[in-house]
């Protein structure tokens, strides 16, 4: 039907940032400085930044107008009220917390439900919700679909839970040791992998099975429902708000980053229709975030949010979000660079392990090709791999399941022809793979390691 394939940004530019260019040498110089951490760079010398879509996004003209309609009340702001009904209205729980970003509401969440000899299953726990399970002394269990940690493998909803695995890890662990059920939406830590409405039900069965709740990692919820509106029958013809309606209507809570499909650059929220677990959360709010009408945010933040809440949901947004990430990933694969397939939401992510076979997962072949995309081309990306999830609480170090480096793009952030300098730049570093050495870790701390840990080349 559609005559022309371009693909235009949906909105036109009304603010610009400049980009500094930056020389190899300069590069070179700056990433040994930061002990070969991408994470410890001056972000401006770095020219395309690709290392999360989380709070780096640009707003619109109408969320820097809600920014000035901001109410800072500290008890009972109507900036709150906009918030929590702007959330109610695609999310029905009875209770909104707001938090100051996502893993603020894991902290809580957790805090009042996990614990030692506590088992909590997810697709793929991301890193943060991984570490806050674990803090509490809790086990965190992946059970994702066997495609879903193949790199190549076509299944239109990689990040769906094997229903199968899930009620195994429950009848092992017994029911009563397991507080809750979470499913990420969509699986960032599985590639950007969305979850399908059927699977959904499916995991709400089991919960019923075992009178378990089920709580939504919802970070990229609207991404999540355009992929079901494309690609799940009968779902075509359906409003992404009435999607995101049934895939809320399917659990009994949800944590929440606003850094991602909130379009904001800061925020988050912890949800629930629980009266008693509500109450729990809020009086850790009240310690660690602030009071249950503003918790860890001003009131402008808040709106926002909500303006932002109105338009992550509009299909010529998700269209183009979506295609503008698919256009990154096919043009590479084109090129020959592996990359998880289908093109994830947010973020293309190349298989290091496949493009670099002769580094030992436990050399970081993601880590060393994030550090050559960098040097050679200014390009920050992320690993996503051994060294983010290599080193286990009782101090041993496995390979990760896959070693990827996340390319994430920012929303309504960079053009297309920011994505052709990526394209050229991933495709060169590609081409010489072969001269790429691994890595060994000089310095590391003994939680969320990848932000921090000091690192050094290894000499041939
Ligand atoms: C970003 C993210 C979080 C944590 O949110 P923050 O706002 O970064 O604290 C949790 N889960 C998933 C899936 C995420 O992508």
């Amino acid at each position: 039907m559609q005559r022309f394939t371009t693909i235009i940004e949906p909105f036109r530019i009304h603010a610009v940032e400049p980009i500094t260019m930056t020389t190899r040498e300069h590069r070179a110089e700056a990433i040994a400085t930061a002990g070969y951490n991408v994470f410890g760079l001056p972000a401006d010398d770095v020219i395309i930044d690709l290392l999360t879509d989380s709070g780096t996004g640009a707003m619109s003209r109408d969320q820097w107008a809600a920014i000035q309609h901001g109410d800072e009340s500290y008890a009972g702001s109507p900036s709150f009220t906009l918030f929590r009904n702007a959330i109610q209205n695609l999310f029905h729980f009875k209770h909104v917390i707001p938090t100051h970003q996502g893993r603020a509401a894991e902290k809580i969440l957790f805090a009042c439900v996990g614990g030692a000899g506590k088992v909590i299953p997810n697709n793929t726990h991301f890193d943060t919700t991984r570490a806050n399970v674990e803090y509490t002394g809790a086990t965190a269990v992946d059970v994702v679909i066997p495609e879903g940690r193949i790199p190549s493998s076509q299944h239109p909803f990689k990040g769906n839970v094997d229903l199968d695995a899930l009620r195994r890890v429950i009848v092992d662990a017994g029911p009563e040791n397991v507080p809750l059920v979470m499913v990420t939406v969509t699986n960032n830590s599985g590639g950007g992998q969305p979850v399908s409405l059927e699977n959904l039900r499916g995991v709400r069965a089991v919960c019923d099975e075992f009178g378990l709740p089920l709580f939504l990692d919802a970070c990229r919820f609207a991404e999540n429902a355009w992929f079901i509106h494309e690609r799940e029958p009968g779902q075509a013809g359906r409003s992404v708000r009435d999607i995101v309606r049934d895939m809320a209507a399917l659990a009994d809570g949800m944590t929440m980053s606003a850094k991602k499909d909130g379009l904001a650059n800061i925020g988050g929220w912890l949800a629930m229709h629980d009266d008693a677990l509500a109450a729990r959360c809020r009086n850790l709010l009240i310690l660690t975030e602030g009071f249950p009408t503003y918790g860890g945010l001003a009131g402008r933040d808040l709106e926002a949010i909500a303006q932002g809440l109105e338009e992550v949901v509009e299909p010529d947004y998700l269209r183009y979000r979506i295609r503008s990430t698919a256009y990154l990933g096919e043009a590479l694969l084109r090129a020959g660079v592996p990359v998880v397939q289908p093109i994830g939401g947010h973020a293309v992510y190349i298989d290091a392990r496949g493009l670099l076979p002769h580094i030992p997962p436990l050399q970081y072949p993601g880590h060393a090709l994030a550090v050559a995309l960098f040097v050679e081309g200014g390009i920050r990306g992320c690993e996503i791999g051994t060294l983010m999830f290599g080193r286990h609480p009782d101090g041993t170090e496995t390979p990760a399941a896959m070693d990827l480096v996340r390319l994430a793009i920012p929303r309504r952030t960079y053009t297309q022809s920011h994505m052709d300098y990526v394209i050229e730049v991933v495709t060169a570093v590609a081409a010489e793979s072969k001269s790429l050495r691994g890595y060994r870790i000089v310095e590391e701390p003994p939680q969320l390691r990848h932000f921090t840990a000091r690192l050094e080349p290894i000499a041939d």
